[in-house]
């Protein structure tokens, strides 16, 4: 029977921590924190994530910009208020939440946020840093699961860690992120072959796939340490990428869905604000 990481508990209490911090800032350069978001069209999970990205932000005391478009707005009209805000003194972070509607460059838009304000850690400068293992701001998914397993205490060095998923945002960075804490990193993606074989040699196992209780108990290890990114809505709900109940048995520790990794990243998007707001005052 695993331990159940608590991934709200722990989102709270680095909210709670920045809060102390977001003050400080206040005091030292007599201004907020500033954080826009950018909202393009009526995509439902979208509206969401935006609002509990917004309540987040407010609460840890920083200010929020919030930016909605049309789903008609051309690339121009997106791309001169992500320039003109990249501009703006008063704003620390820049993020445009995804997927943007289809008619829309995705890359082209997001080129345009200045590095310094990449709270996403998606520019290309800033995912070269964490390859090069450099001080950059790291994708907000898998910053939140590593401060997940720093906060259980679980050690990493010298393990066996397989990473589920090999998209931008959260299966590279993910891999990169355990190499750097000594992990020996495998990464699977649907080319894999023997995926089951692969996974049941994973001491740390993060799955990032997108398909409802993909990894079944038959793939872990006896004591691995389970991490679901996944988000799948289904007619029962939001499941994960793992079959919570029948890994729980197996594994020593499991993030559930909800209430794992999803808070996690709403908390790391306001660290990597406060980073950013820092460092533009600092430079
Ligand atoms: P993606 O679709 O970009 O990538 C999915 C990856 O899974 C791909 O690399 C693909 O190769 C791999 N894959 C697909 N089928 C596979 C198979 N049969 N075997 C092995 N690998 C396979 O998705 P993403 O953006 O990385 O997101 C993954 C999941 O995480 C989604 O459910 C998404 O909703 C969720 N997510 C959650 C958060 C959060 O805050 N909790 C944040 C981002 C994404």
């Amino acid at each position: 029977m695993s331990k159940i990481i608590n991934g709200k508990e722990i989102a709270q209490s680095v909210k709670d921590n920045l809060k102390e911090k977001v003050l400080q800032f206040e005091k030292d350069y007599g201004r907020k924190i500033t954080l826009a978001v950018i909202l393009v069209g009526e995509n439902p999970a979208s509206q969401v994530y935006v609002k509990n990205k917004i309540t987040a932000t407010e609460y840890v005391g920083m200010k929020s910009l919030s930016f909605r478009l049309p789903e008609n707005a051309t690339e121009r009209e997106v791309s001169d208020l992500v320039t003109s805000l990249g501009a703006d003194d008063n704003v620390d972070g820049i993020l445009v939440q995804l997927p943007l509607p289809k008619h829309l460059d995705e890359n082209k838009i997001l080129a345009l946020i200045p590095a310094s304000k990449d709270v996403d850690g998606f520019l290309a400068e800033n995912v070269g840093n964490l390859l090069l293992g450099l001080p950059t701001t790291v994708a907000c998914t898998p910053f939140g699961v590593l401060q997940m397993l720093k906060y259980e205490g679980i050690e990493l060095t010298g393990k066996n860690a397989v990473v589920i998923g090999r998209s931008n945002i959260v299966g590279k960075p993910m891999a990169m992120l355990l190499l750097k804490e000594n992990c020996t990193v495998t990464i699977c993606h649907s080319k894999t072959v023997n995926l089951k074989g692969v996974c049941k040699n994973a001491d740390i196992l993060v799955a990032a796939i997108g398909k409802p209780k993909f990894v079944t108990a038959d793939m872990v290890k006896e004591g691995a340490v389970v991490i679901d990114v996944g988000i799948n809505r289904t007619e029962n709900g939001l499941v994960g990428d793992v079959d919570f109940e029948a890994v729980k048995e197996i594994a020593s520790y499991i993030s559930p869905v909800p209430g794992g990794v999803g808070p996690m990243t709403i908390a790391m998007l306001l660290e990597n604000t406060y980073i950013c707001a820092t460092k533009r005052e600092n430079k």
